[in-house]
């Protein structure tokens, strides 16, 4: 929803004579949003059909947790930042989107307590209790 907002906006907004869209930079950060929405499309993917299969491992949960949750922060910043003033308004829907991500990025396991699981996986050392 915040991809879709801020290209929205971008094709509609003119700043300098053009839209925002017609930027590089825009269309950089467009690209940007893009590619790390199609990475969490893959991750909750790869992990519904290993869960069909009843092949899911608890690591790679956390390993799709730890991503998508802070990489949906990134794009729902990145998207109040192209809506510039605009994005902090309710209506706009970013801005809640933005709130939202943060409740995800704590509960059922922070960003930090999923970081440390996946490290004691992959090290085989474990740096909690
Ligand atoms: C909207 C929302 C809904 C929730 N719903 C539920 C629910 O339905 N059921 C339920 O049981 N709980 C629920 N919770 C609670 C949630 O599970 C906890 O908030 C979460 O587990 C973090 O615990 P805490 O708040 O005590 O933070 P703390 O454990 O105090 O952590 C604070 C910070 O310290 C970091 N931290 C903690 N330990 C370490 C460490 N060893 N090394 C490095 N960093 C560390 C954390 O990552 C975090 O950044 C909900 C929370 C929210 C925000």
């Amino acid at each position: 929803a915040c991809y879709e907002a801020a290209l929205q906006y971008a094709g509609e907004r003119v700043q300098f004579g053009k839209p925002l869209a017609g930027f590089q930079l825009v269309q950089e950060k467009l690209t940007r949003m893009l590619s790390q929405l199609t990475t969490m499309q893959l991750y909750c993917r790869r992990i519904a059909d290993l869960e069909s299969r009843g092949a899911l491992r608890p690591t790679q949960a956390s390993l799709a947790k730890y991503t998508c949750t802070r990489t949906a922060r990134d794009i729902a910043r990145d998207a109040r930042d192209l809506l510039g003033g605009n994005g902090i308004l309710l209506e706009n829907r970013v801005i809640q989107h933005l709130v939202d991500i943060e409740a995800i990025h704590t509960y059922e396991g922070t960003e930090s307590v999923q970081a440390l699981l996946i490290g004691r996986d992959i090290t085989g050392i474990g740096a909690f209790v």
